[in-house]
């Protein structure tokens, strides 16, 4: 089943007087009707130079415009926009934003789906789809939660984010976090990525690592000619293995991030039709997920001094890249944007919320750690099921975070939680 109905947010009863808590101006068939348009939009970016967000973009542009808002359109790249829209309330206040990405992962293989990737439909009481729940059932219940705070009323000012490329290098975020916007005063943000309904005021940081070591080409005949670079990799791969396990050992698990990794993702040396050439470069990338008690910079020394240590017993050269480096988030537990989307939680699903931790990274990251952003990530759907085949999002669930996003943002600005 889909609807088919306007972009309205508001449900005005036939007495006449309106709802005044913004939450109950939504309405939920509205929410998941954009939620289906939008995972009907493939945005893969899986060619070069073709539009990825750009479908996406257009809806949400036209849909935010519609309803009147300030909206600026920025291309990232070529097809590939971010889009942002400030909506002023009736008097001065905090700032909220809410953010959410319009770029998906591939469906990879559509043969290991049980249904079209982008069908966009709803059955048995799930939106179905890429995208559902990572992350287009959050991106319309934000936008419909603005259009109902909007409406009912507020103090402060809400800036509404629809960015690119988070499934990438993150290149919407970090433009936006550079952005005159970014530094205006933003008082808070919710990340409306799916975490299962959980506050996630933690999220792991991230290390990508490029180790080369560099010895003399020679033919396999004679090894004496050169040097070769391949077995060094066996020390290294095994000491960072060890030092992972000092390292969990030392700081424990976090609560609600888990564990410290070091996790060797790529190795590669020589050519497969080069059985008898020794190669001058072998090459180790790593993927490092980190926690706050293991700080990236004496965390990169210990990395790096290791590289070399075994380098040197070799008589390698040793190249050590930081390709990228995103630490850690830990939002306090009593930021204002965390309290309002405590209290909000409390008050529409009635129960108390469950605290969680984001196993990777989201957008919220890098508006951390570019503009210094308080950010909390919270949203429809499963935490597991992003970037699996048959991706599905409980529907029900999509209009929840609507009305508890409204209801947030309500209280952040009102100041009540
Ligand atoms: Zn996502």
């Amino acid at each position: 089943m889909t609807t088919s109905k306007p972009d309205a947010a508001t449900v005005v009863p036939a007495s006449g007087d309106l709802p005044t808590r913004a939450a109950d101006r939504i309405d939920p068939d509205a929410v998941l009707d954009l939620a289906s348009r939008l995972v009907r939009l493939r945005t893969v970016h899986d060619r070069p130079d073709s539009p990825v967000e750009q479908p996406a973009a257009d809806l949400l542009a036209e849909v935010m415009a519609s309803y009147g808002w300030d909206v600026t359109v920025t291309d990232m790249a070529s097809g590939r926009p971010n889009v942002v829209a400030v909506i002023g309330g009736s008097a001065a206040g905090r700032t909220l934003m809410f953010e959410g990405h319009t770029d998906v992962v591939t469906e990879g293989d559509s043969a290991a789906w049980s249904f079209d990737p982008y069908a966009g439909d709803i059955v048995d009481g799930f939106l179905r789809g890429r995208g559902a729940a990572d992350m287009k059932g959050g991106l319309a219940a934000m936008i419909h939660a603005a259009r109902a705070v909007e409406q009912a009323g507020f103090a402060g000012r809400l800036i509404v984010a629809a960015l690119a490329d988070e499934e990438g290098m993150m290149a919407g975020a970090k433009a936006f976090a550079a952005s005159d916007l970014a530094r205006s005063g933003v008082d808070g943000v919710i990340v409306c990525e799916p975490e299962a309904g959980e506050i996630c005021t933690v999220a792991k940081g991230a290390l990508r690592i490029a180790i080369d070591y560099i010895g003399v080409m020679a033919h396999g005949a004679m090894p004496r000619m050169g040097r070769n670079p391949i077995p060094a990799l066996g020390p290294l791969l095994v000491g960072l293995a060890e030092l992972e396990r000092q390292l969990q050992h030392s700081v424990g698990p976090h609560p609600e991030l888990g564990e410290f990794y070091v996790t060797p993702t790529i190795v590669a040396a020589g050519g497969t039709e080069q059985l008898n050439v020794i190669p001058a470069v072998a090459t180790l990338r790593l993927d490092v997920r980190t926690v706050p008690a293991t700080p990236h910079a004496p965390l990169l020394l210990l990395l790096e001094r290791l590289a070399r240590e075994i380098a040197d017993e070799a008589g390698l050269g040793c190249r050590f890249d930081v390709i990228d480096d995103r630490a850690p988030v830990e939002t306090p537990k009593d930021a204002a944007v965390v309290l309002a989307l405590a209290a909000a939680h409390r008050e529409i699903v009635g129960a108390e919320p469950v605290f969680g931790g984001v196993p990777g990274t989201t957008d919220g990251t890098i508006l951390n750690r570019d503009a210094g952003l308080q950010t909390v990530v919270y949203g429809p759907g499963g935490k597991w099921i992003a970037h699996q085949a048959d991706e599905m999002c409980d529907a029900a669930d999509i209009a929840t975070a609507a009305r508890v996003y409204a209801e947030a943002a309500e209280r952040f600005f009102a100041g009540r939680w």
